[in-house]
């Protein structure tokens, strides 16, 4: 069984005197450091000159500076900056402060896992990866709750790591509801496979073609848009609160006979061959080095399917239907 972790598991003590540097203010960086702030840590912000995110962090109450500075000030520093270009910053704003037995701290294992940051030998290395997007880890824990996240230690050079992965884990949260101990690489291969085949490409792609199945054969957008976009939500907060099981219970009895017979007919054996191989071009490096060139390239392939996927009739009909929900919150891009 693998080792999970709670709250009277993990002891603040680890980062008592210590200063935990946060590197970005986005998605995650905004959550972690608010979080740890709210639970007592020391916490310094690090950005560069002229990011608008610079007067948010500091309405937060935190203390915001350069990354060099923020670097030089930290005994951990906990890198939260998009992960393609955390290399670069790594090597000429942070490597070159980094004192004997500090630590680097990631929430996600691509740069460490595909060599991208190499550390020295003097310092710790580890993982705390929430398991959800930033907002949620912010909101979760106002609300006394967390997000569960994953931890890994790839270079404990103080032999204190664990303790103070640990005790990261519990200043954001995740303690709350449960840190799952794994690697490096168990942690990036998973993660990029998830978002790959199933949370991101592979349930986009069947929305869409689950809608424009019915489009072309008639059926109004607006029917279309309800049966397979919105609908999703209701049907995902069934699997978040009880598995296939209980979603299975929820819905009516035909819907769960067509779900029996059809979903197998969707999701075929070639589908499962294609997330086969998918996976090896992840365990190979080859997805990582395919994105790492696509950014030196400016990313032509990014920016085209992006700017192709944003015109599809879905975005448009969905945008006029979510204006009018208004307790969606509804978002544009
Ligand atoms: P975001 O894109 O949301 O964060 C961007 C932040 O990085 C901004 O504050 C930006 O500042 C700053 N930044 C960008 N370039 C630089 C630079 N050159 N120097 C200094 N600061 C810079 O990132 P995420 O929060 O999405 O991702 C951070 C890490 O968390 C990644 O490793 C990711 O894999 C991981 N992760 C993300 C999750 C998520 O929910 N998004 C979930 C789990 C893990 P500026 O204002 O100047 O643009
Ligand atoms: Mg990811
Ligand atoms: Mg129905």
């Amino acid at each position: 069984a693998v080792m999970m972790y709670y709250d009277q598991d993990a002891s603040m003590d680890a980062l008592q005197g210590k200063t935990v540097a946060v590197m970005g203010y986005g998605s995650q960086g905004h959550a972690q450091a608010q979080n740890l702030k709210d639970s007592g840590v020391k916490v310094i912000v690090g950005l560069r000159k002229g990011s608008k995110r610079w007067k948010e962090a500091e309405e937060a109450g935190l203390q915001v500076m350069t990354v060099p500075e923020a670097a030089k000030q930290a005994d951990i520093i906990q890198i939260l900056i998009p992960d393609e270009k955390q290399a670069d910053v790594y090597k000429n704003e942070i490597e070159p402060y980094l004192e004997e037995g500090n630590a680097l701290c990631f929430s996600h294992g691509f740069n460490i896992h595909f060599g991208q940051i190499q550390p020295p030998s003097n310092v710790d290395v580890f993982m705390v990866a929430p398991k959800g997007p930033g907002h949620l880890v912010r909101r979760v824990y106002v609300e006394g709750g967390g997000v569960p996240s994953l931890l890994a230690i790839e270079q404990d050079y103080t032999g204190n790591a664990k303790a103070i992965a640990l005790a990261y884990a519990k200043g954001i949260g995740a303690t709350r509801a449960g840190v799952l101990e794994t690697t490096f690489r168990e942690e990036t291969e998973t993660d990029l496979f998830g978002e790959q085949c199933v949370l991101c490409g592979g349930v986009s792609e069947l929305i869409r073609a689950g809608f424009d199945t019915l489009v072309e054969a008639g059926y109004a957008p607006e029917s279309a848009y309800f049966e397979c976009m919105h609908e999703m939500k209701l049907i995902v907060d069934l699997f978040y609160e009880g598995g296939i099981s209980w979603m299975r219970y929820s819905v009516s009895d035909t819907a769960q006979y067509g779900d029996l017979t059809r979903g197998r007919r969707i999701i075929t054996e070639e589908t499962r061959k294609e997330m086969k191989k998918i996976l090896g071009e992840i365990q190979r490096g080859e997805f990582a080095k395919e994105w790492i060139l696509e950014n030196k390239a400016n990313r032509p392939v990014f920016n085209m399917r992006t700017k192709q996927d944003e015109q599809h009739l879905i975005e448009k009909v969905g945008k006029q239907l979510r204006r009018m929900m208004k307790w969606i919150n509804a978002k544009e891009v």
